[in-house]
């Protein structure tokens, strides 16, 4: 391996952007930032411009001041110049851990160049996961999962035949709300949602964790990276987050991926793949107690997941459809405007107000996602 690799980070400023932070300060002989993006946290990218001496970065909002970068970096605004940094011909790998549909055209971009995309964003393959995974091959890229489910299964299949999966199972914690009555969740607040048992995250996924919409998002986007049919997709509860994802190989056999639940060991294993060094942080102590409960989820608690398992069994846009009013439903939610329970009320409607369509190039994608974001923002004015 050619050290230092040149790395792109996309969402430096974000959660995920802050665990690769992490893994590079812990590496700074095997990894060089050459390019970094926020959509408007200028300060944070600045310090972080500042600290690894990054030659590229990169705001995509248009709006906003302007402060004076080190010279040694330049600073560039808008979306193209997103497409541009992700696509930067110095660059060996490109992390997307930007948040939401924004993720899925840089992640092309990236595909197209032909580089190592270490992939966190995960609503890239639910809204485009055909496009993505057709575009990794046609320009010889490889798409390497960061998500720690995905990566966890991504280190177990290492070396085995497609043919001997049987099926993957994906835990879940459950999120803050596991044990809480149901007739209790549509008054839960902002607060007690942004609060997660195990993980730190960002807004919009901590949400997702607690209304388990992230578990449906990840089996859609487990179905792409690992050339899957839904049936061979499981989700179980498993509620202190040690055990990642487990493969059910055909002889029965099932491998699992263990690690305490922080980003940072799928990030580095994603980023320095296939080489493995000292960690971050320490290993599970296996000198205490530890809960290996599973449990199936119920989706009577959880219908953002049943919604999702529908979205992906029906396929085309379905899966689109159920992104996109999740993300107006998220952010609605975030801003008081809707209860907890209106999130799946808003997705569920939006979906059986749109028709499931194939969608064949990207402009299609796109104006599907305005079109049901309009939508599910209707529904949402209708109940606040
Ligand atoms: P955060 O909200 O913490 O960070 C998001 C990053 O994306 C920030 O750098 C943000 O910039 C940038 N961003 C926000 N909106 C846009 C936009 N429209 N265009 C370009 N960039 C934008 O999110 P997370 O780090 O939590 O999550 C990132 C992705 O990784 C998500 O897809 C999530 O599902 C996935 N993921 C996250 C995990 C986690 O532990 N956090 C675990 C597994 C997957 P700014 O700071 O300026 O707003
Ligand atoms: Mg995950």
């Amino acid at each position: 391996m050619n050290y230092p690799k040149k790395l792109v980070l996309l969402g430096a400023t974000g959660s995920i952007g802050e665990s690769t932070l992490k893994v590079i300060r812990k590496h700074p002989d095997k990894i060089q930032v050459v390019g970094i993006s926020a959509n408007q946290q200028v300060d944070k990218l600045l310090n972080i411009a500042e600290e690894f001496k990054v030659p590229h970065a990169c705001l995509s909002s248009e709006k906003g001041s302007s402060p004076t970068f080190p010279s040694f970096t330049e600073l560039k605004r808008g979306e193209e110049s997103l497409q541009e940094l992700a696509s930067l011909v110095d660059a060996d790998i490109v992390v997307i851990a930007v948040v939401g549909a924004a993720g899925l055209i840089p992640t092309l971009a990236a595909l197209k160049s032909g580089k190592d995309v270490v992939l966190a964003n995960k609503e890239s393959l639910v809204i485009g996961g055909e496009m993505v995974t057709k575009t990794a091959k046609k320009y010889g890229a490889r798409i390497i999962p960061a998500d720690s489910e995905h990566n966890g299964i991504f280190q177990c299949i290492q070396g085995q035949p497609q043919q001997s999966i049987e099926s993957i199972i994906l835990t879940a914690s459950g999120g803050p709300f596991r044990d809480l009555p149901i007739d209790q969740l549509q008054q839960v607040t902002i607060e007690q949602t942004l609060c997660h048992p195990n993980w730190s995250m960002g807004k919009k996924i901590t949400v997702d964790s607690a209304t388990m919409a992230n578990k449906g998002l990840e089996l859609i986007e487990a179905r792409w990276l690992f050339n899957l049919e839904p049936k061979q997709l499981e989700v179980v509860i498993h509620p202190p987050s040690i055990v990642h994802a487990i493969v059910r190989f055909i002889d029965g056999c099932c491998l699992a991926q263990m690690t305490p639940p922080s980003m940072t060991f799928a990030m580095q294993n994603a980023i320095l793949f296939p080489e493995r060094h000292q960690g971050v942080e320490s290993s599970i102590d296996f000198s205490q107690p530890l809960d290996l409960s599973f449990s199936p989820p119920s989706m009577d608690r959880y219908p953002c997941l049943r919604l999702a398992q529908e979205s992906m069994d029906e396929g085309y846009s379905a899966p689109l459809v159920f992104n996109a009013s999740n993300e107006i439903a998220v952010d609605a939610f975030l801003r008081n405007r809707i209860g907890f329970l209106d999130i799946p009320r808003i997705i569920e409607n939006t979906l059986n107000l749109s028709e499931s369509i194939s969608t064949e190039s990207i402009e299609d994608l796109l104006t599907l996602d305005s079109e049901t974001r309009r939508i599910a923002a209707t529904q949402i004015d209708l109940l606040a």
